[in-house]
């Protein structure tokens, strides 16, 4: 991409209603533009990194078994009457009437259209196990809508439901879900840990946070050290098999948010040089909730005896909105953004100190085609504005490499990369530096991995 035909309207000043850090450089990298209280748009630098988010969702996802689908954001309130939550829910639904005068709101979350659709179609316990997931807006009228994605009225959530013929085979599709979040996180560069959460009214047991530890982050943790680098299931993990060793050695140590945390416990579980008590941020959930929503919505399928089985069924969310400023609240310096390379929005960024001098723009233009027929995803700082400005927006937007191309190395047949992340600068040959900045971004990636 030419950053002289591209948009991105960078700010030069903080906005003064931006609280926190990540808000802040969403706003100056031109990434999002508020709309109404809790709602913005996604600018193109903005939505390139969204989308990036959302593969890495999708693959893990597919990977884990989950199969994509797509839901609408209006719903029927009688949909919701079934299941008894359309006047649970309170304030946070937004509820809207057509003009055939029939009531709609727009969903907040999916279970019971996802149920509804699952009975429609599934009658045999044949047919399980499955879990059908989207990607899709969801609306709650949160009291608080603040720190721009992070906490918003409109965010988009990938949100996954499993069905499973018992207890037993639905803890299996959960540790699935719970395998595929912690590839998931890992993937985009975070550090996310699963810790104890609290279930909600209907009981059941089983349900984790995955929590980003950030001074900025909303809820109160408290976890073994230890969490902090655990090794990550590799690629190969074989998801149709037993999952229970992998769930249990990350549930061995102590990680609970505040809601759940029993303080005597905590004490005895971590020595007291293990014990981190901090902020964390929410960027996903898995719930285990057996026949709340089968039950009285009647998703019921037949055994292999004959008889009506109720379906177990589990929920997984991911705030794909959320993860965004997650990422630069975990990654940033006082110069802006410091995108893992996995989720940026431009892997690297050709730099053309000296627009209009024949020689630079000749070597300029090699090297941004010459990224791009090597694979790499590239910005082009063609524009005419002094080096300065140009390092600035650079730093701002945090591409993590920068391939800096001016007449007085371009004499020495030199060009340089930047680290985004070390501020490392190297000098390279000229015919050598796109081996090399395929060599640093191609592992990082973490496709493979
Ligand atoms: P919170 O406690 O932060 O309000 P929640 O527990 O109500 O979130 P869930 O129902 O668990 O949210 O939704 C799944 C995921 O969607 C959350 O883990 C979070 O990452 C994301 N999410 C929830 N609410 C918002 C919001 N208002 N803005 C952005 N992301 C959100
Ligand atoms: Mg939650």
């Amino acid at each position: 991409m030419r950053l002289s035909q591209y948009f991105l309207p960078l700010l030069k000043e903080t906005p003064k209603e931006a609280e926190i850090v990540s808000h802040q450089l969403m706003l100056r990298a031109g990434m999002i533009k508020q709309q109404a209280a809790g709602s913005y748009s996604w600018l193109p630098l903005g939505y390139k990194v969204l989308m990036k988010v959302q593969r890495i969702v999708e693959d893990e996802q597919n990977r884990a078994g989950a199969l994509q689908l797509l839901m609408p954001t209006l719903q029927p309130a009688d949909l919701w009457r079934e299941s008894g939550r359309y006047d649970a829910y309170g304030k946070e639904m937004l509820r809207i009437e057509d003009r055939h005068e029939r009531e709609m709101l727009f969903g907040p979350t999916n279970e019971e259209m996802i149920t509804d659709i699952f009975r429609t179609y599934v009658k045999s316990y044949k047919d399980l196990p499955l879990n059908l997931y989207h990607i899709q807006w969801k609306f709650r009228d949160e009291v608080r809508p603040r720190f721009g994605t992070m906490r918003s009225r409109e965010f988009l959530m990938k949100d996954a439901y499993s069905f499973d013929l018992d207890r037993e085979r639905a803890v299996e599709a959960y540790n699935r879900m719970f395998v595929a979040y912690l590839r998931t996180y890992h993937r985009m560069g975070l550090v996310a840990i699963p810790m104890r959460a609290e279930t909600g009214p209907i009981g059941g047991d089983l349900s984790h946070e995955f929590i980003v530890l950030a001074d900025t982050g909303e809820s109160a943790v408290f976890c073994h050290a230890d969490m902090l680098d655990k090794p990550i299931p590799g690629p190969d993990t074989d998801f149709r098999g037993d999952l229970t060793p992998i769930v249990k050695d990350w549930t061995s140590l102590y990680a609970a948010t505040e809601d759940m945390v029993d303080m005597a416990e905590y004490e005895a579980a971590v020595p007291a040089e293990k014990r981190i008590s901090a902020r964390g941020i929410e960027v996903g959930q898995t719930f285990y909730f057996g026949t709340k929503y089968s039950a009285p919505m009647k998703a019921t399928v037949t055994g292999a005896d004959g008889k009506e089985i109720e379906v177990h069924m589990g929920s997984y969310g991911v705030g794909v909105t959320r993860v965004v400023p997650a990422i630069i609240e975990a990654s940033h310096d006082d110069a802006g953004i410091i995108w893992p390379v996995s989720v940026a929005p431009f892997e690297a960024e050709v730099i053309n100190l000296k627009v209009g001098d024949p020689e630079s723009d000749a070597a300029a233009d090699d090297f941004y085609l010459g990224l791009k027929s090597a694979g790499i995803d590239a910005l082009y700082d063609d524009r005419d504005q002094p080096a300065g400005a140009k390092f600035a927006a650079a730093d701002l937007i945090g591409i993590p490499y920068q391939l800096i191309v001016g007449p007085r190395g371009l004499k020495n047949g030199e060009v340089e990369i930047k680290h985004r992340k070390t501020g490392e600068r190297e000098t390279l040959a000229l015919g050598s530096a796109i081996d090399r900045l395929k060599s640093l971004i191609e592992p990082q990636r973490l496709d493979k991995v």
